[in-house]
């Protein structure tokens, strides 16, 4: 996914068993594991509803295990019953337990027989934290009412009873009926040319994790992109998107060159409308992104190139908790700035990798210290477990890594790594034991082991991290100083050809509080305020709100309505938030928006909301 963690410093490896339980998730998978799920749902738009059943099949692992135990958050459960190897089914008793905030209700199903299979039928609530659905004024093209899942981190358990841990991979079948003119695709192999029948069919032959179950459903057109790849938007945004990524399939091809062959068969991508909390989700076939990745000049599709690197990052080798999330993330970074740099350029891949490092430099000192760990303590909640540390730090290691033992030798340790572990999901200690025997001993006097564990372990960032040069950066560094101190007019600076990550790398670098009149003068020099570059607009409108801007906040209640992606919107309420008049302000924005936002963008929301209210009282 793009815009958690338990070990003493020092410790070597510990043996995996010191980290089986997923604190995440009620599941016993040392019991019993679910080996295939089969779905049959229905879509109901009118009361915005899952309606239907799931049955998984069961592999025992414990002779005297007395129950099932899954996960669920807000199901309405009909009824439960087991099926036993001669197909014969009887109903089982079950007790579901008061909800926990974090983890939802543990469902407890009696289960003496250990049957084979267990299948529940069951209804989802319109308020499903895993769901959103959308009515037709709020997609692009207002025709058709639209939803979409979004499962990572712990939200499948909202719309499947199943072990929602990244620890149990299984296959998945299912089967979906729909209004006649809505299309539905899932996170598996879909069929651009299947006809508007209001009935799917959808097979996962590879086992997932559950965070990878996904569906989506609307008013759905698809355009190919290449022999094994295709967009799915709405009509009126599929030109438009198959434009964008035309070149998915030279991505694949320079992935498959570096890491090997695409495990999955089709690699498809479906663009949602603007309320998608995330830039992308890289669910395995069907890639779910954020239309801001739309700006007309391919200048962010690294979040594609990021989704597809988790093909073999995340998808293939998952991490196996919450707390290990950077083996996804950072891996998946990495990669990301690896296939941007074969298709787009070192420039570009430097570009960002320098705005990645910058950024973290910038937050992490802010950050609780455990946050700041690679692989933290126990205590971090499971979406929290979502910050820059994984992605940016993660993927800070590896870049060093291959500086120290050579691009060749990581390249292929990193292969062979993704090969090893391929369609398991691991802890970093499993991670650690692999680098260790296959890297750093095989290879000695590049890297110590102390410094291993400094990265993975300790807080901050080792100070000889190293970082990759930009004369271009270097020369907007100069100029923003010198249009600080005065010395360079805004229209002087040399801005006319900045690509998206230049703009980005301007803004980051302002202070926290510019004054009001250099907000003015750039504004004046390069009408930023009112950009279609959602990238561009966050970091312009938070320096602009924050400088004591007011003409701006129209434009910024705009850019917060028109976009639900939270990484985008919520520096903005963060900022208006600031000061009473803002906050109150904010709070009118929301008021109007918020029909239109994610639960997962409204609870952010809430939640800053609440911040401000209370440090105001
Ligand atoms: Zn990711």
């Amino acid at each position: 996914m793009r815009p958690f963690h338990v070990l003493a410093f020092g410790a070597l490896v510990l043996p995996l068993s010191a980290f089986a339980a997923d604190p995440h998730s009620y599941a016993q998978p040392d019991q019993v594991r679910v080996t295939h799920l089969d779905l049959d749902l229905k879509i109901d738009f009118p009361h915005k509803q899952l309606d239907g059943q799931a049955t998984l099949q069961l592999d025992w692992k414990d002779a005297k295990a007395p129950s099932l135990v899954l996960d669920t958050r807000d199901l309405k459960i009909a009824s439960i019953e087991g099926i036993d190897a001669a197909g014969k089914a009887s109903a089982l008793k079950y007790v579901l337990a008061p909800r926990d905030k974090e983890l939802g209700s543990k469902l407890t199903i009696a289960t003496p027989q250990h049957p084979a299979q267990v299948r529940i039928v069951y209804t989802t609530v319109p308020a499903a934290s895993g769901l959103q659905w959308l009515d037709p004024e709020q997609t692009a093209d207002k025709k058709l009412p639209f939803m979409f899942s979004q499962s990572e981190s712990i939200h499948a358990r909202s719309w499947v009873p199943l072990q929602d841990s990244p620890a149990v991979r299984f296959t998945y079948t299912a089967h979906v009926t729909a209004p006649k003119d809505v299309r539905v695709v899932m996170s598996a192999i879909n069929d651009a040319k299947h006809p508007l029948n209001g009935d799917y069919s959808f097979n996962q032959p590879h086992p997932i994790p559950s965070y990878l179950l996904a569906i989506g459903a609307g008013d759905i057109a698809a355009k190919e992109t290449g022999p094994r790849s295709a967009v799915y938007a709405e009509p009126s945004v599929v030109g438009k998107a198959a434009k964008e990524f035309e070149d998915t399939e030279k991505l694949i091809e320079t992935a498959e060159k570096l890491y090997g062959p695409y495990a999955w068969g089709r690699y498809d991508l479906l663009v949602l409308p603007p309320s998608f909390p995330f830039g992308g989700m890289e669910n395995p076939n069907m890639t779910f992104a954020t239309p801001t990745l739309l700006v007309g000049d391919k200048s962010l599709v690294s979040v594609i190139s990021h989704e597809l690197a988790h093909s073999w990052s995340g998808n293939l080798v998952t991490s196996a908790a919450w707390r290990d999330i950077w083996l996804n993330e950072g891996f998946t970074t990495y990669v990301q700035g690896r296939i941007t740099e074969a298709v787009y350029g070192k420039t570009l891949a430097d570009e960002e990798a320098l705005i990645s490092a910058r950024g973290l430099q910038k937050t992490i000192k802010d950050m609780p210290e455990n946050a700041q760990r690679l692989a933290p303590k126990p205590g971090i909640g499971a979406d929290d477990s979502i910050s820059e540390v994984p992605y940016d730090k993660g993927s800070w290691f590896l870049r060093t890594l291959e500086q120290r033992f050579g691009r060749d030798t990581f390249d292929t340790y990193l292969k062979g790594y993704f090969a090893h572990f391929a369609f398991q999901s691991i802890h970093t200690e499993q991670m650690l034991d692999y680098l260790k025997a296959n890297l750093i001993d095989k290879y000695p006097g590049k890297m110590s082991w102390d410094e291993v564990q400094a990265w993975v372990y300790q807080p901050g960032i080792p100070k000889d991290a190293p970082l990759p040069d930009s004369p271009r950066f270097d020369a907007i560094d100069k100029q923003r100083a010198a249009f600080l101190g005065g010395s360079l007019a805004a229209d002087k600076l040399d801005a006319k050809g900045w690509n998206t990550q230049e703009w980005m790398y301007f803004l980051d670098g302002l202070p926290d509080v510019t004054p009001l009149d250099k907000v003015k003068q750039i504004d004046a020099a390069w009408h930023l305020t009112g950009t279609p570059n959602a990238e561009i607009g966050m970091r312009w409108y938070s320096h602009a709100i924050a400088a004591g801007d007011k003409d701006v906040w129209p434009a910024a209640a705009e850019h917060m309505t028109r976009i639900g992606r939270l990484y985008l919107t919520m520096p903005l309420y963060k900022a208006f938030a600031k000061t009473p008049e803002g906050l109150a302000y904010a709070e009118q924005v929301y008021a109007k928006a918020k029909a239109g936002y994610h639960p997962m963008t409204q609870e952010a929301v809430q939640a800053v909301f609440a911040k401000a209210n209370k440090n105001s009282k």
